[in-house]
């Protein structure tokens, strides 16, 4: 999507403030986060990101303020009780189990039928262009770009309302992760789900993104499309942020 003005918000913080005994890692934060957009948290290291993602994943409950999902409270709800799915960077992979059954991890767990949980992970992993041969595949014989949308493709089989990515293509070359922004951003529009990503990379959080919220110091300093960012940083330090783009 790239509209975002006639959608809802699936996730909205009103104050928010996570702090770590003195520190405060998390300020202050209002937001709202629509239904179906992708939204990129981005800041240098040490800004608070991962901070503000385990509270909207539910790993950690604000010190003060509210996190509401559709309207409801859900501060000390626990990550299994969310409709949302973190998609490690890390991967969390099950190593002695084949494709197949690590997507089908999810759906096993929720006794989905044996026949059903096949053809559902085939179909997952067609939307994650992986090939069909690979479903027996040990996931150990795969390479790191394939582990990564078998990762994906899990997080999928959750079916999540909203997934969360904490800087999935860190760790990976420029070339595959050039192909990956977009397969990402394709996938983002094929599922219409929401996808909340997390980077330090302002370059990629441009190319994905519907919105990007610029965070330093755990300050959001700016919220605003790509554009509105590029074309209008909100100080010198979104400025000067945005010129390592050029
Ligand atoms: P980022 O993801 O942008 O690198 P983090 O959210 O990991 O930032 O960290 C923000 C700040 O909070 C940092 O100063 C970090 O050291 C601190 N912090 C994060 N988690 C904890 C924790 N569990 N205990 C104490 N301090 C923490």
């Amino acid at each position: 999507m790239t509209e975002t003005r006639d959608s809802k918000p699936i996730l909205q913080l009103v104050g928010v403030r996570k702090t770590f005994n003195d520190l405060a890692a998390v300020e202050k934060i209002d937001l709202d986060i629509m239904e179906g957009e992708f939204f990129t948290i981005v800041g240098p290291s040490g800004s608070g990101k991962t901070t503000l993602l385990r509270m909207l994943a539910g790993m950690e409950a604000p010190s003060e303020g509210n996190i509401t999902l559709h309207g409801a409270r859900i501060n000390d709800l626990p990550p299994n009780r969310r409709p949302t799915c973190l998609v490690f960077q890390s991967l969390a992979l099950f190593p002695h189990m084949s494709v197949g059954q690590n997507i089908e991890f999810p759906l096993k767990m929720r006794g989905v039928d044996a026949a059903v949980r096949k053809a559902r992970a085939l179909e997952l992993m067609a939307i994650v262009r992986l090939p069909a041969s690979y479903y027996g595949k040990n996931v150990m014989k795969c390479s790191g770009g394939e582990r990564q949308r078998v990762a994906l493709a899990r997080a999928l089989a959750y079916d999540p309302e909203v997934l969360f990515f904490d800087e999935p293509l860190s760790a990976i070359d420029y070339k595959l992760k050039k192909v990956l922004e977009k397969e990402l951003k394709d996938l983002h529009r094929e599922t219409g789900k929401t996808f909340i990503y997390i980077t330090h990379s302002l370059e990629e959080a441009m190319v994905m993104s519907d919105r990007i919220g610029v965070m330093r110091a755990g300050r959001l300093v700016q919220v605003g499309t790509p554009e509105e960012i590029y074309t209008a940083p909100a100080d010198r330090f979104v400025g000067e942020f945005v010129g390592e783009v050029n």
